[in-house]
C-alpha cells in the first residue's frame, strides 16, 4: 500500500509561506485507481511531487510521511529513493515537451527505463522498447524508436513518456494529467491501456486530473481537493451520483452538456484563495451558496459520512443558521432563432495548402502538404457552428484562414462569402473593415496578450481602430462598457496581463475582440486551457453575448459536452475534410459516419445525477 499520512508541504514565495499541503491522508491499494481532482493550485501536483521526493527548491516537507509497504519514502537515502522512484512508482508528468531528453532518441531513453529496472539487457531491451511504443499506439514502432523527440508531435510525445514510466514495470503508477494534451482516440487508447495493465499486474493507479468524466470512467475512489486540503472523499460511484460537499455539487452542475443547453451554467464565484493566508474557517467560505454564520470561524474537520465517505463540512458536522445571501434571478435565455435569410459566412471549397521547405534532392513525395482539403459550410448571425476532430484534421487552419492569418504562409483557394463578400478577394480598406468584422480568441489567454501593455492599452489599441474619430474621454467610456461587458472590475484596465487568473485573461481576451465590434468570432478552444468552474463563467459570458448582440461563433474544441451546450451547428473534420455536418443534435444523437461515431465512443461520459 502507498499511504500519504498527515502530509504537509510548504513553499517559499514572495507573498510569504505557501502551505501548499495541509495535512493531506491517502491510501493507495495495488489494483485501485484513485483520482485526486480540484481546480488549479489546489495542490494536486504538488501532492505527487511529494511523494517521489521532487519538489522545486523552494519546497519542503513540513510534516507527515508518505509510506511504500509500511516504509516511510521521506526518510529514505536518496540512493534508495532513486530504485522506487521510477521503478516500483513511476510518474507520468502532465508537460511532456519538458520531461524528455531533447538530445537522446527516444527508444534509448525507454530501453534505459527497461534496464534499470528490468532483468532485460541489450537486444531484448531494444524489442521490448518497441513492444511498448506500440502499445501505446506509436505507428511504425520499429521505425520510430530511433527518431528524436522534436520529430514526434506533442501527443506521441506524451505516449513516449507513458511508455517510458510503464516500461520499469512499476507497481504503482502517478498519472499528473496524462491525456490532457491527447484526443479523445488517444486518450481512450491509453485509458485502456492503464486499465489492461492494471488487470495484469495489480497496478495501483494516482490519476491526477481536472477532467471529472475521465475520472467517472477509471477511478474506483475520489478525493476532491480545495486550497491544500482533501474536503471529500468517497468511492467515484457515489461521489458522481450523490456529492456532498457544496464545492462538488457546484463543480458538477458546472459542466456543459446537452441537458443544460439555453440554462446558465453553475459558475462558481471568486477563485481559490492565496495558501499564504492564515484560515480562521472553512476555506471554501467566501465562494459557498450553502455558507452558514459560523463557517468563517470555524474550521471544518474531515468527518465520516458513510463507508469509505469523509466530508469536510460544517453543513454535516455542525449545522447551522444560513447566511442570509442575494439569490440572483436566474437569467432566462432567449431560444436562438433558427438560421434564416442569407448566411454571415458560406464558405465554399475552402482549401488551404502549405509547401513544405524540404531540399529538392532528398524529398520524395509532394512538396505541399493540404491542411484544409475542400471545406464548405455556412454560418447565420446569431449561431455557433462547432468545428471538431482529432488534432491536425484542419479544423484551426481553416478558422485561421477565415480571419485571415494565412496569407502569407500558406495557399488558400474557394471563397469565404463575409455578407456576400468574398474575403480573399478584399483589398485595402475593405480588407481592414472585414478584418475588424472578424476577430479570434485562442486557447492560450497567457499567450495571446502582449504582456507589456496594460489592460487598457490592449483594449485600446482596438477602440482607436474602429472609432478613431472618438477623443479621450469617449474612448475610455468605451473601455469601461468593454471590462463591464465581460464581468471585470474597472480597475483592471489600469492593470498588466500576468496579475490576472487564466479565466480573467481570457475575458480581456473577449474584451478585446468586443472592441472592434466583431459580428463573427472564431474561438478556438477558448476553454480548453481553463478549469470547469472558469470554464462556465466564459460560456455564461460567450451565451450572453451572443444573445444581446447577435454575434456569430465558429468555436473550434475537442470537447463535447462544450458542443452540445453552445452549438447550434456541428461539422465534423477529419484530414483537412468534412465528413459529416449538421443540426447538432442530429448529428451527436445519430452519428451516420462510422468516424464520427468513433469519435463520440471515445469521449468519456459522466453519470452524473444531481441530488
Ligand atoms: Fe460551505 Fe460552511 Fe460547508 Fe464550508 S463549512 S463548505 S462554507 S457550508
Amino acid at each position: 500500500m502507498l499511504e500519504i499520512d498527515d502530509l504537509r508541504v510548504q513553499l517559499d514565495a514572495d507573498a510569504g509561506l505557501v502551505r501548499a499541503i495541509d495535512g493531506m491522508r491517502l491510501a493507495l491499494e495495488r489494483g485501485e485507481t484513485f483520482a485526486l481532482v480540484g481546480e488549479s493550485g489546489c495542490g494536486k501536483s504538488m501532492t505527487a511531487l511529494a511523494l517521489m521526493r521532487l519538489l522545486p527548491e523552494n519546497g519542503r516537507v513540513a510534516g507527515g510521511a508518505v509510506r511504500l509497504d509500511g516504509q516511510d519514502l521521506l526518510a529514505l537515502p536518496e540512493s534508495r529513493m532513486r530504485d522506487v522512484r521510477g521503478g516500483r512508482v513511476s510518474m507520468i508528468f502532465q508537460e511532456p515537451s519538458t520531461s524528455l531528453n531533447p538530445v537522446m532518441r527516444v527508444g534509448d531513453q525507454i530501453v534505459e527505463a527497461i534496464e534499470a529496472h528490468t532483468a532485460l539487457r541489450g537486444g531484448a531491451a531494444r524489442a521490448k522498447a518497441i513492444d511498448w511504443l506500440a502499445r501505446v499506439g506509436i505507428p511504425e514502432p520499429a521505425r520510430r524508436i530511433d527518431d528524436y523527440p522534436f520529430r514526434l508531435s506533442g501527443g506521441q510525445k506524451q505516449r513516449v513518456m507513458i511508455a517510458i514510466a510503464l516500461a520499469a514495470e512499476p507497481d504503482y503508477l502517478i498519472a499528473d494529467e496524462p491525456t490532457t494534451a491527447l484526443d479523445v482516440t488517444i486518450q481512450a487508447q491509453i485509458l485502456d491501456l492503464i486499465r489492461d495493465l492494471q488487470r495484469e499486474r495489480q497496478l495501483g493507479v494516482l490519476l491526477i486530473t481536472h477532467d471529472l468524466a475521465v475520472v467517472s470512467g477509471m477511478a474506483h475512489r475520489v478525493a476532491l481537493m480545495y486550497a491544500g486540503q482533501i474536503i471529500e472523499v468517497a468511492p467515484a460511484a457515489e461521489f458522481f451520483a450523490a456529492p456532498r460537499h457544496p464545492y462538488a455539487r457546484l463543480l458538477l452542475q458546472a459542466l456543459p452538456d446537452a441537458a443544460r443547453r439555453g440554462e446558465p451554467l453553475a459558475a462558481i464565484a471568486g477563485t481559490v484563495p492565496p495558501l499564504w493566508q492564515d484560515f480562521t474557517g472553512c476555506r471554501f467560505a467566501p465562494r459557498c451558496d450553502r455558507a452558514m454564520i459560523h463557517c468563517a470561524g470555524t474550521p471544518p474537520a474531515l468527518t465520516e459520512e458513510g463507508p469509505q465517505h469523509q466530508v469536510r463540512c460544517l453543513l454535516y458536522s455542525q449545522p447551522g443558521e444560513a447566511l442570509p445571501r442575494e439569490v440572483a434571478a436566474a437569467k432566462v435565455l432567449p431560444p436562438v432563432p433558427a438560421g434564416e435569410g442569407a448566411p454571415l459566412l458560406d464558405v465554399r471549397d475552402l482549401r488551404v495548402r502549405f509547401l513544405l521547405k524540404a531540399p529538392l534532392l532528398f524529398h520524395r513525395g509532394p512538396r505541399h502538404f493540404d491542411a484544409v482539403d475542400g471545406v464548405s459550410y455556412q454560418l447565420h448571425a446569431g449561431r455557433t457552428l462547432a468545428l471538431v476532430g482529432e488534432s491536425g484534421c484542419g479544423k484551426t487552419t481553416s478558422g485561421k484562414a477565415i480571419v485571415q492569418l494565412l496569407r502569407r504562409q500558406a495557399r488558400i483557394s474557394g471563397q469565404a462569402l463575409f455578407d456576400g463578400r468574398d474575403l480573399f478577394q478584399l483589398q485595402g480598406s475593405a480588407l481592414v473593415k472585414a478584418r475588424r468584422s472578424i476577430q479570434i480568441i485562442f486557447q492560450d489567454p497567457f499567450a495571446s496578450l502582449n504582456p507589456r501593455m496594460r489592460v487598457a492599452d490592449v483594449l485600446e489599441e482596438g477602440v482607436i481602430a474602429l472609432r478613431p474619430e472618438l477623443d479621450a474621454a469617449a474612448r475610455r467610456d468605451r473601455l469601461h462598457r468593454l471590462v463591464d461587458q465581460v464581468g471585470l472590475r474597472r480597475d483592471a484596465l489600469q492593470r498588466w496581463p500576468h496579475e490576472f487568473s487564466g479565466g480573467q485573461r481570457q475575458r480581456i481576451a473577449i474584451a478585446r475582440a468586443l472592441a472592434v465590434e466583431p459580428r463573427l468570432i472564431v474561438c478556438d478552444e477558448p476553454t480548453s486551457a481553463l478549469d470547469v468552474s472558469v470554464q462556465a463563467q466564459i460560456l455564461n459570458l460567450l451565451r450572453e453575448l451572443q444573445r444581446e448582440q447577435g454575434l456569430a461563433y465558429l468555436f473550434i474544441t475537442h470537447n463535447i459536452g462544450v458542443v452540445e451546450y453552445i452549438a447550434d451547428e456541428i461539422a465534423v473534420m477529419r484530414r483537412g475534410c468534412i465528413v459529416e455536418q449538421g443540426a447538432c443534435a442530429d448529428v451527436l444523437g445519430r452519428p451516420r459516419q462510422a468516424y464520427t461515431q468513433g469519435l463520440l465512443a471515445a469521449v468519456p461520459r459522466l453519470g452524473v445525477s444531481d441530488s
